[in-house]
């Protein structure tokens, strides 16, 4: 079951019994389908009908399996006379962002599973192969990419055309909220509008020049953020970022379940912290279980683009804004990145 097949059911829902010519799928401005939860936004071609067309709504997602709540919004504007929309085509716009040739969004079901660490160092292993690299630090609502990038303190300057200019660190082009805000310790509170706008802006309103890559490390989970950026702007592919605990893996179920639903490719999941290689014998020990998420990509028919070990080392070096695949480029964890960004590299292109 899919977004597809709710706008099936609602093109064929007639609703010229209450006085509307069109019918309920040219009424729908938005639509978010995330697990069985459907968020759908109607506009409202004339007042007082919001009862009926929700009955509408519920009526004709009874042949639809699957979709448990329901949650109907309306906007005002009455709909602009529009094309009918191809079937299975998303009913959004996303624009590419200029210059840059491939937009990969790195997410993860749910914190702390190495999502920005894994972010960093793949932008910086994609700029070791010969790529122009820039990183966007999406993660609004924690970033960390001025820390693991060395770049605390530093801020981003406004150019003559009135374009953000990012920093120039490790010959990548890197951008940040916390680049932004007055003191590292303001908290981020913006909420809905404001915050799209900013992301908006560091999208669309930067200096990013020519990328072959804009690495973009979104926050954890399946929230605003990934769900707008996905409608609005065109990703080349998400990247799900994971550990083997089964925890960190029924939350990558959500994850992948929300990219497929709004039509952004899954390029395929870094299983990150998988093993730790004992520096005196050698032999790795599957601390977090082994083969768990080999069958979990399986699964769902997912790619593994590489699993990276756990090194004490990552950590200690990441505090101090040295990424592994720059500050130890022989080690195993850096070794490891090399290879996912010739993987990613290949598939995309
Ligand atoms: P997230 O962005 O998912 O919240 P972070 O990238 O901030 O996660 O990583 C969480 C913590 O785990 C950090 O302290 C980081 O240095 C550490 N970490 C990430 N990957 C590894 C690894 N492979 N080995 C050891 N520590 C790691």
């Amino acid at each position: 079951m899919a977004v597809k097949d709710i706008m099936d059911a609602f093109r064929n829902k007639d609703l010229s019994d209450i006085g509307i010519k069109e019918n309920l799928a040219q009424l729908v401005k938005d639509i978010k389908l995330i697990g069985d939860e459907l968020d759908v936004i109607l506009y409202l071609p004339k007042p007082g009908i919001e009862g009926l067309l929700k009955t509408k709504v519920h009526e004709a997602l009874s042949g639809v399996p699957d979709v448990k709540n329901v949650k109907i919004r309306f906007a005002d504007s009455p709909p602009q006379p529009k094309q009918e929309v191809p079937v299975g085509q998303p009913t959004f716009t996303r624009r590419p962002v200029p210059g840059v040739r491939h937009l990969i969004a790195i997410g993860s079901g749910k914190g702390g599973v190495g999502k920005s660490t894994v972010a960093v160092n793949l932008a910086l292993a994609l700029r070791n192969l010969g790529y122009k690299v820039g990183l966007l630090d999406a993660d609004i609502y924690g970033p960390s990419v001025p820390t693991l990038m060395g770049i605390k303190g530093e801020r981003v300057t406004v150019s003559e055309r009135n374009k953000l200019v990012p920093i120039e660190k490790m010959g990548m082009k890197v951008l940040s909220i916390g680049l932004m805000l007055p003191s590292e310790d303001t908290p981020v509170i913006w909420r809905g509008p404001m915050l799209m706008k900013a992301l908006t802006q560091f999208l669309f309103d930067t200096e990013w020049g020519e990328l072959d890559y804009l690495v973009l490390d979104l926050p954890p989970g399946t929230g605003d953020v990934q769900l707008t950026l996905a409608q609005n702007v065109e990703i080349s592919g998400a990247i799900i970022v994971t550990t083997p605990q089964d925890v960190a893996l029924a939350d990558v179920r959500k994850a992948t379940s929300m990219f497929k639903e709004v039509n952004v490719p899954v390029i395929g999941v870094i299983e990150n912290m998988a093993y730790f290689t004992c520096p005196d014998t050698g032999k790795r020990y599957y601390i977090f279980g082994k083969g768990r998420v080999a069958e979990f990509a399986a699964s769902y028919n997912l790619k593994i683009l590489g699993s990276i070990p756990i090194d004490p080392e990552v950590a200690e070096k990441s505090d101090k804004g040295e990424p592994v695949v720059v500050s130890r480029p022989d080690s195993e964890v850096a070794r490891a990145f090399m290879g996912i960004a010739k993987v990613v590299a290949q598939n995309l292109g």
